[in-house]
């Protein structure tokens, strides 16, 4: 596929800019391991730029002042601008994150579609007039945070970006995104996107760079008022402890360990596809993946049986050719999640399918797996393997299905099959998650709220909550 241009730059200022150090990254395709792209190794230098020229736009006022109505049209602007770039757009997302091609498309879509979301909402932000009695006039406005520093994980870059970025600039805040090392360009394309729709320069500014570099100088920077970070627990303590030495509020969207339980009324064909979408669409590398199945004892069999066929009708291969088995992002990642699979067979445990990487294909895949047979506290059920890997567990009575499925440090998503509705609410009422799916595991979308309970984080990302953390609201009191 022709991907472009090779070679990156960060975006700062409305300018296209080399690293100050002069170093590039080499971007891999996890389907072949070759490097196809470079990416600007940004660091503290390129982020104080960055923090500065958002701070001057910010000082500018220039999307504040804007029209409620235009400040609508620019966002629609920017959505439209993605989509006319799709076909450029999505063979890039391919080949630095290995999704297939129809999931980076729909990435596309999904950044465009929150520009739209929040493009809706622009004009609806306002105030409310106090009543202080005679003698006074009192009213609040909702006032942009300012300079948001933005972190993004590699997973779905685009569309984590856009959940974040449209809702900031609704606002009128201005941002500084720091993008994933092992995928960072489909940020470059937004920023094409932001200048063509006529987005003020300083906006929206892109600083690609390790963690421990970019990563580290903008949660840290005394220049910024708002850090909204995707990422994994690890990494989200740190930044937290970062941004409270300069007491920066942080949004907080963490790793998940999501169970799915399976009641023995449900709909076994349904839950086999909705479970099997929710593990192995993008090979697991989805903070909201159903990796715990917590299926009532008296089908278990049943529902084994279906998954393994529902994976057997499916390929493995590279996402260009749009199989559904693609490889994860790095080989570190596919190793990690390989070594979950093999302590946990070390441990007693078994694996029905998969538990090993193919030895036919170069890139860094790991076959489809499923772990039984081994117990809720163990390592796999505990922890997030950000795999194709699915822990399957049993219950015999709903008391001990949430005990199993309520029994991790996560909190982001959990999910419920069951014909009855009653059991449902009273299962989904009791589960300590964030986002719970009935039924369909990934229901809802950007309309819908989305974060973590316990240590999945903390706020809200999508829908009209997110906005919340987008403005702060300042009372003016008039003595008449
Ligand atoms: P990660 O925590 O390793 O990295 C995330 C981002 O943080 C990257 O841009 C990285 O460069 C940066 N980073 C690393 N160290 C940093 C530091 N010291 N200071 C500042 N930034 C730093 O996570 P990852 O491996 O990129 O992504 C996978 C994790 O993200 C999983 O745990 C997944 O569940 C989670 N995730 C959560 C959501 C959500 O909405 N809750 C969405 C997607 C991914």
């Amino acid at each position: 596929m022709n991907l472009g241009k090779k070679r990156w730059q960060n975006y700062i200022d409305g300018q296209w800019r080399d690293p100050a150090g002069g170093d590039w990254i080499p971007i891999e395709d996890p389907a072949t391991t070759e490097v196809v792209l470079e990416a600007p190794r940004g660091q503290k230098a390129d982020i104080d730029e960055a923090v500065h020229a958002a701070r001057r736009a910010i000082d500018s006022r220039a999307v504040y002042e804007i029209a409620p109505h235009d400040r609508m049209i620019l966002l629609l602007k920017v959505a439209s601008e993605l989509r006319k770039m799709v076909d450029e757009i999505a063979p890039v997302i391919v080949a630095e994150n290995g999704k297939s091609i129809s999931f980076a498309r729909d990435e596309v879509e999904d950044a465009a579609r929150y520009f739209e979301y929040y493009a809706g909402l622009a004009g609806k932000l306002h105030g409310r007039q106090i009543p202080l009695g005679e003698g006074f006039l009192d009213y609040t406005q909702l006032v942009p945070m300012g300079v948001i520093g933005v972190i993004i994980p590699w997973n779905f870059p685009l569309e984590l970006a856009g959940r974040d970025l449209a809702p900031a600039l609704a606002c009128g805040n201005a941002v500084v995104v720091k993008s994933p090392e092992l995928c960072p360009i489909s940020l470059c394309y937004l920023a094409i996107a932001c200048e063509r729709a006529g987005l003020p320069k300083g906006y929206y500014n892109v600083v690609c760079g390790f963690g421990h570099e970019a990563g580290e100088a903008l949660a840290s920077h005394d220049g910024i008022d708002q850090v909204v970070f995707t990422g994994s627990i690890e990494t989200g303590k740190r930044v937290a402890a970062n941004a409270a030495k300069s007491l920066i509020p942080c949004v907080l969207e963490l790793g998940g360990k999501g169970a799915g339980i399976v009641y023995p009324d449900a709909d076994l064909d349904a839950v086999a596809h909705s479970a099997g979408i929710g593990i192995y669409a993008f090979a697991g590398q989805v903070c909201s993946a159903g990796s715990r199945l917590i299926v009532h004892k008296s089908v278990e069999k049943a529902l084994t049986e279906k998954l393994v066929a529902w994976v057997g009708k499916r390929t493995m291969g590279p996402g260009t050719e749009d199989h559904f088995f693609t490889p994860l992002i790095s080989r570190p990642q596919r190793d990690k999640a390989e070594a979950f699979c093999v302590s946990a067979v070390e441990a007693g445990g078994r694996a029905v399918i998969g538990g090993k990487h193919p030895e036919k294909l170069k890139g860094y895949y790991l076959e489809p797996t499923i772990i039984a047979g081994v117990g809720p506290d163990s390592k796999i059920a505990q922890n997030e393997v950000f795999g194709p890997v699915l822990t399957m567990l049993t219950f015999d009575t709903p008391e001990e299905a949430l005990k199993i499925a309520n029994g991790t440090d996560y909190g982001l998503t959990a999910g419920v099959y069951t014909k009855d509705l009653k059991l449902a609410h009273w299962t989904a009422d009791r589960l300590q998650a964030g986002s719970v799916y009935v039924n369909k595991w990934f229901a809802g979308g950007m309309e819908a709220p989305f974060g973590g309970f316990k240590k999945s984080g903390f706020g809200r990302v999508k829908s009209v909550d997110a906005l919340a953390h987008f403005y702060q609201v300042r009372n003016v009191a008039i003595k008449l």
